[in-house]
């Protein structure tokens, strides 16, 4: 065992990757407890826009501090809370932090930017959610337009009906909606224009072999050219290094996320990288300002 790494949660997770570990998660060990005893904490890792580079949003990432076995990525733990219903406090919970996160930062004064959230199967499927979220917001009193929620393909297909209205409601709340790990679902097109989203993020799985694959750049090409005729944004997920970079931009990709930028960061690592990157953000802020 040893202690959690602040900058890569994943060399500890492979260390503690043992039997004994595996059955510990599989009884859905410590969930619960660890929900009261406050051992999860949001990291964020910025989205930046392709133009400029500026930093102009960040997606919340959750960790996990176990105080014996470090720290656990979410891969590893998210189903099991899901199983065991316990994403439910727990989705709560990162959304509310969230929230509670992005006041703050405008109470600070630093560039508005925005924040999204992951929501899990479960979660979406839960008949409050919007009441859920509209409290926190409440709460929080927070511009909504700062909140994004990302969705996955599957969660989406669900129940498809049910999922236009929930999907509605939040835009009536001017929280923003997108579909995470675009291409590797099964969504149908059909639908895609139906659903009232802004953006789609293109899976991590496309981008890795971009420039080098040719199908690749086959479907990240023409995933970007479906997009804007839809009118929605395109955000690569995973991008590593100045060769993606270079081809994303010439495909018009608009936003980018990944470690050739930054890797999630705690939020105290990640307001110093904001106060380098993006107070130079002007009124041409792919973001709307606070208060304006
Ligand atoms: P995701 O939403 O697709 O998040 C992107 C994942 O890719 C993150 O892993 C991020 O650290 C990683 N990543 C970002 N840039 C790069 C890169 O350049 N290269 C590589 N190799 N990886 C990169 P993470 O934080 O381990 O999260 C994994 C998944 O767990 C997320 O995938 C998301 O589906 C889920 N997750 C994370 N936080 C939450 C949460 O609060 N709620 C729910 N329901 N799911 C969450
Ligand atoms: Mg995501
Ligand atoms: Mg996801
Ligand atoms: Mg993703």
């Amino acid at each position: 065992r040893s202690k959690a790494n602040a900058h890569n949660g994943y060399r500890v997770y492979e260390e503690v990757m043992s039997e004994g570990f595996n059955a510990y998660l599989t009884l859905g060990g410590g969930l619960r407890k660890a929900i009261e005893e406050g051992q999860f904490e949001l990291y964020y890792q910025p989205k930046v826009r392709s133009l400029d580079e500026q930093t102009v949003g960040a997606e919340a990432l959750i960790r996990w501090h176990h105080p014996e076995w470090g720290m656990i990525a979410p891969d590893k733990f998210i189903p099991i809370a899901e199983e065991s219903g316990l994403i439910l406090p727990l989705g709560e919970w990162v959304i509310r932090r969230a929230c509670q996160q992005l006041k703050i930062w405008q109470e600070q004064g630093l560039a508005p930017i925005s924040l999204s959230v992951n929501l899990s199967g479960r979660q979406f499927l839960q008949p409050n959610l919007v009441d859920v979220v509209q409290q926190i917001l409440d709460e929080t009193d927070i511009n909504p337009k700062l909140l994004e929620l990302e969705l996955t393909e599957s969660m989406l297909m669900s129940d498809v009906h049910g999922t236009i209205k929930k999907l509605h409601d939040f835009r009536e709340m001017g929280v923003s909606l997108s579909i995470d790990d675009f291409g590797t679902g099964y969504s149908s097109l059909a639908y895609l224009k139906k659903f009232p989203i802004q953006a789609l993020k293109i899976d991590r799985s496309f981008i890795q072999d971009l420039g080098i694959d040719g199908e690749d750049d086959a479907i990240v090409k023409a995933t970007i050219a479906m997009a804007q005729s839809l009118n929605l944004k395109v955000i690569a997920e995973g991008v590593e290094n100045r060769q993606q970079m270079s081809l994303l931009t010439d495909y018009q990709c608009q936003e980018v996320q990944g470690y050739l930028f930054a890797k999630p960061m705690s939020c105290t690592d990640f307001e110093v990288y904001l106060e380098k990157f993006s107070n130079s953000c002007s009124d041409e802020c792919a973001i709307p300002r606070v208060g304006v």
